[in-house]
């Protein structure tokens, strides 16, 4: 039986709904159900019927799933698939910044684990971050854990006071590109787009920053882009547009996005593995910031 009938039967099965993250294998992204950021994903998990939610993607995208919907199985088809940007902030370093800065509302980003979403007064992606932020009464503003976005929000409300917190949380794939990148792909030629993970410098020289969200709807305004994101986005926007040209560079990988292969997909669905389980506190309590970024993006 050839793996897609497989894994449709086993959908069927589990009556369940595959979420795979715009940065997964192309194998997965053409087998799954939905294919979106982070965001985009949050909702289809809230208003899936199925069951069962597979998530193709890392540890707190599924935790933010589980939150969303207690009463559902999360599966994680990659028990040890993680953000390095999410584990750059513990509840201790929240509780630190909240001493320092009194008063001051707590906006974390999606990438942030669940025990860290429990301590936030709102979620953001990088799709609704300013829009997050700006819709707060308060003149400073505890952003994490990437710096890199939190200066792209100072960029946009210079009126706030961000203070990122922890000031050198950074994506490791995002992060890694240069100013000479991009200098490359302007002699190249083709729109750039960078994503508001990468650095500051890189964000000045970009013609656009979007999340990869906001990339899939940019992308009818030019012919050629130049993609400063995960490697895994140029596949996403070709399926969609395959028309144009997304020039992406190759060693933008993000290894734990990488993890999750067709193989663990079956396992996943064959033993219900690995299931998400967190504490109804921590779930209550994550979930009304995540809600709440909800309710703002509407
Ligand atoms: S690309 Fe960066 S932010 Fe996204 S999961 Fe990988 S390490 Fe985390």
């Amino acid at each position: 039986m050839n793996r897609k009938v497989t894994i449709d039967a086993l959908k069927k099965k589990r009556d369940a709904v595959i979420l795979a993250h715009n940065y997964q294998l192309p194998e997965i992204q053409d087998v799954a159900d939905f294919v979106g950021d982070s965001l985009e994903l949050s909702i289809q998990a809230k208003e899936t019927d199925a069951h069962t939610i597979v998530f193709c993607g890392v540890d707190f995208m599924a935790e933010t799933a589980k939150i969303l919907c207690p009463e559902k199985t999360v599966l994680l088809p990659v028990k040890d698939a993680t953000c390095p940007l999410a584990n750059y902030l513990d509840a201790e370093t929240i509780l630190k910044a909240k001493e320092l800065h009194p008063g001051a509302p707590v906006v974390l980003y999606i990438n942030s684990t669940a025990e860290s979403k429990a301590y936030a007064d709102v979620v953001c992606t990088s799709a609704n971050a300013v829009k997050v932020v700006r819709s707060l009464p308060s003149d400073e503003v505890i952003v994490g854990p990437d710096a890199n976005l939190a200066a792209f929000i100072q960029d946009q409300l210079p009126q706030k006071k961000i203070v990122p917190v922890p000031p050198e949380g950074h994506c490791y794939v995002h992060d890694y590109f240069t100013e000479q990148d991009v200098r490359e792909a302007r002699r190249r030629g083709g729109m750039i787009i960078c994503h508001p993970e990468c650095r500051p410098g890189i964000q000045k020289i970009s013609d656009i920053i979007a999340s990869t969200g906001g990339m899939v709807s940019a992308a009818p305004q030019a012919e050629v882009w130049n993609i400063f994101t995960e490697k895994g986005m140029a596949y996403r926007l070709k399926t969609l547009f395959p028309d144009k040209t997304f020039y992406v560079k190759e060693e933008a990988i993000c290894e734990d996005m990488k993890k999750t292969t067709l193989d663990d997909l079956v396992s996943s669905l064959e033993k219900n593995q690995y299931r998400i389980e967190l504490s109804r506190e921590v779930m209550d309590r994550a979930r009304n910031a995540i809600e709440r970024m909800i309710e703002i993006g509407r």
